[in-house]
């Protein structure tokens, strides 16, 4: 008997993949039909995790004997990596993802608002939603008081839901796990900012530095993973929290952005500027434009617009001349 059945990718390892039907997590292999590897595609892999693929199998799946993926389904988002700016390849991340949560620390390393900034914009344009997670709060609170207020002031200003957490105290871990339930999420961040420890905490069973899927026996010798997804064990079936685990998101470029386009992926600009005298509205040299009276106001903090005309810049840097 042939199945023939929809069920979502949790890690891609090149050529072989790892399927389970969420969310229920028993994992299988599978391989890619020839006819669709050959498929013409700018992208250097066409199914990623986080991908809900059709596929059919024999009664018995194993290594041996793996599914055959025969259709990828349409995609609800996509995050890319870009493999230069020039080059037109690009790496699908992750697909269909419900929630990416940008994990970063004030200091060591020391967090640059610009770069958080641009990573935020990339997760607008691909639309997905986006939760910061602040770590570390354990030393601000007795450091710096102040930039942890100033943080929290900006980012929750402008729209954004900063969740934060200490993997030494315990702070927020708790609600972090509550936040993951039932959803596929995305945890990115710069090396250091303690993602890894983050994920240990949701779930003692999980090591993203050491321990890997444990399914050895299933995968044969195809080990190497770039991306994969986790599943937190501590939680019922129909509760399944999903963690696909990323290094950091880099802010790609910019230029594949319409520049009036930009200011529209800053939350708090977007909802004032339906009251700019002009439109479009650049919001840098026109007269009675609400982003830059909003400034002046401390509605929209000046980090948040010193990122945006930073992002202008390099847009027009980039930008060939017409
Ligand atoms: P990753 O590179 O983002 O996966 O970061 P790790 O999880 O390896 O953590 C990097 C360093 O930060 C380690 O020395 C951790 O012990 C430390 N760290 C992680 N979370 C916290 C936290 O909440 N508070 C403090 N003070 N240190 C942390
Ligand atoms: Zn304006």
């Amino acid at each position: 008997m042939i199945e023939n059945k929809i069920a979502t990718v949790v890690k891609n390892a090149g050529s072989h993949f790892m399927l389970s039907h969420l969310p229920k997590w028993e994992l299988f292999p599978a391989v890619l039909r020839g006819k669709m590897r050959l498929k013409a595609n700018d992208s250097t892999n066409p199914i990623a995790v986080g991908d809900l693929v059709r596929y059919e199998a024999d009664n018995e799946i194993n290594s041996e004997n793996p599914a055959t993926i025969v259709e990828v389904l349409d995609r609800k988002n996509h995050l890319i990596r870009k493999s230069t700016n020039l080059s037109k390849q690009s790496h699908v991340i992750a697909a269909n993802i419900d929630m990416a949560y940008i994990i970063v620390s004030l200091y060591f390393p020391e967090i640059k608002l610009a770069f958080l900034d641009r990573i935020l914009v990339t997760c607008g344009v691909y639309g997905i939603p986006v939760t910061i997670v602040l770590n570390k709060v354990d030393l601000y609170k007795e450091e710096a008081v102040e930039e942890l207020e100033n943080f929290r002031n900006i980012y929750t200003k402008a729209g954004y839901k900063v969740l934060e957490t200490s993997t030494k105290t315990g702070e927020g871990i708790d609600e972090l796990r509550q936040l993951c339930k039932a959803k596929v999420n995305l945890f990115s961040g710069e090396s250091g900012v303690g993602k890894s420890s983050l994920i240990k905490a949701l779930d003692s069973n999980l090591d993203p530095k050491v321990g890997k899927i444990s399914t050895a026996h299933l995968q044969g010798r195809h080990t190497t993973s770039l991306y994969e997804m986790y599943h937190l064990t501590n939680m019922s079936v129909e509760d399944s929290a999903f963690i696909i685990d990323t290094p950091g998101i880099r802010g790609f470029g910019l230029h594949d952005l319409e520049k009036a386009e930009i200011s529209t992926y800053f939350p708090e600009m977007l909802s004032v500027a339906d009251d700019c005298k002009f439109s479009p509205c650049s919001h840098t040299h026109e007269p009675k434009c609400a982003v830059k009276q909003a400034v002046e106001l401390g509605n929209v903090s000046a980090e948040r617009y010193n990122s945006y005309l930073g992002m202008l810049e390099e847009d027009t840097k980039f930008r060939p001349a017409q």
